[in-house]
């Protein structure tokens, strides 16, 4: 029988990615979103599929439907966007959370929530593992996010031990790829976006700070992992590539890679910005079996490519 999954921010980059691999996996997917971030047009070529249905919806308000699993994604997650109204992000990482898992444990699904490596903040240990706590300022620039995902976290961990919710945590790394949207700010986007178009790519601070990039094939293939892993594996597991590059490595990488005129130009670098970010990925290498299989040139070769065909 067909499962019925759930995909809150469905009509988001990484949630569109998720919608058509579960639908490819034979299985009926509701969409809800509010296209805060996200738009109708990454979804847009599965609505011929009777086995899946678009909702808008905003998960801050409570949602009933009938479903086996739910994968909770709403929340913007690019800097600018979920600056853009700090109150509202947190509302919807931690409204959103209360709304969703009430719903999960009155219908007793499998809920997923797509945590992030922003728990961890600008981290003081590194590569970082699971069991690190993290070093977040409560009233900085990030924290809407930052604290919203905890907190998030904490009503996860609360609704398993104290009602039997079935929760999996994920805390995905910086991940790119098609459908990202050309305006969203993340750094993948904007350097292939600023390289496509010859202008300026904008290194923000030295350049030197590191991220490490996962290409979204791999993180929705560790995402379907841990649904799927046995009910005692809660998580939080870390979900990345544990490749790491500074910045202007991916500045130069991507000019390189488009044959582009653009030079590099620094910008000032936005507070509370982590330096460094690493993925140490055993937990999910040993519980799930899964590690990212494309590397950074290959990702971007497909993402460039995507770019292409929308600017
Ligand atoms: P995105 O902005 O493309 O997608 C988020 C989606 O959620 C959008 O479609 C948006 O319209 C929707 N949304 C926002 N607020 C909502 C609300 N109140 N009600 C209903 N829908 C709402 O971002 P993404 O990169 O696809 O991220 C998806 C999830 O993964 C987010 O929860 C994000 O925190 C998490 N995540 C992403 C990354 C990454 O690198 N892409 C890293 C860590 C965590
Ligand atoms: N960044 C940059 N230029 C840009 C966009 C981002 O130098 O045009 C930097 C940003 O300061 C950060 C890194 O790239 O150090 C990753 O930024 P992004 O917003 O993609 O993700 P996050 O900071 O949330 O990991």
């Amino acid at each position: 029988m067909k499962k019925k999954i759930l995909v809150t921010g469905g009509a988001g980059f990484l949630g569109s990615h998720l919608c058509e691999r579960l639908l490819n996996e034979d299985n009926e997917v509701i969409c809800l979103d509010n296209y805060f971030t996200g738009q109708k047009e990454n979804v847009v070529h599965l609505l011929d599929n009777p086995y899946f249905e678009l909702v808008r919806h905003d998960i801050t308000m409570p949602f009933l439907i009938e479903v086996d699993e739910i994968y909770n994604l709403a929340c913007p997650a690019s800097p600018i966007h979920y600056q853009y109204n700090p109150i509202k992000t947190v509302k919807t990482s931690v409204m959103g959370a209360v709304n969703m898992l009430g719903l999960a444990k009155r219908i007793k699904a499998r809920i997923l929530q797509a945590s992030t490596s922003e728990v961890y903040g600008d981290p003081e240990i590194h590569p970082q593992t699971e069991d690190y706590w993290g070093h977040v300022n409560p009233i900085g620039e990030r924290a809407c996010y930052d604290e919203g995902k905890r907190c998030a976290e904490t009503l996860f961990v609360n609704y398993h031990k104290q009602n039997n919710v079935k929760i999996k945590i994920v805390r995905i790394f910086n991940t790119y790829g098609p459908r990202m949207h050309p305006n969203d700010g993340r750094v993948v986007s904007n350097f292939i976006v600023q390289a496509l178009r010859d202008q300026d790519i904008t290194v923000y601070g030295d350049g030197k700070q590191t991220r490490s990039f996962q290409y979204v094939d791999d993180l929705i293939e560790g995402m379907i992992r841990m649904m799927a892993s046995p009910l005692e594996f809660t998580g939080p597991v870390n979900i990345g590539n544990p490749g790491e590059f500074t910045i202007l490595e991916l500045a130069e990488k991507v000019i390189h890679m488009t044959g582009s005129k653009s030079k590099v130009i620094f910008k000032s670098l936005p507070s509370d910005d982590p330096m460094q970010r690493q993925p140490n990925i055993s937990l999910a290498r040993e519980k799930l079996e899964w590690e990212p299989h494309i590397p950074l040139e290959k990702g971007l070769e497909k993402t460039i490519e995507y770019f292409k065909t929308i600017i």
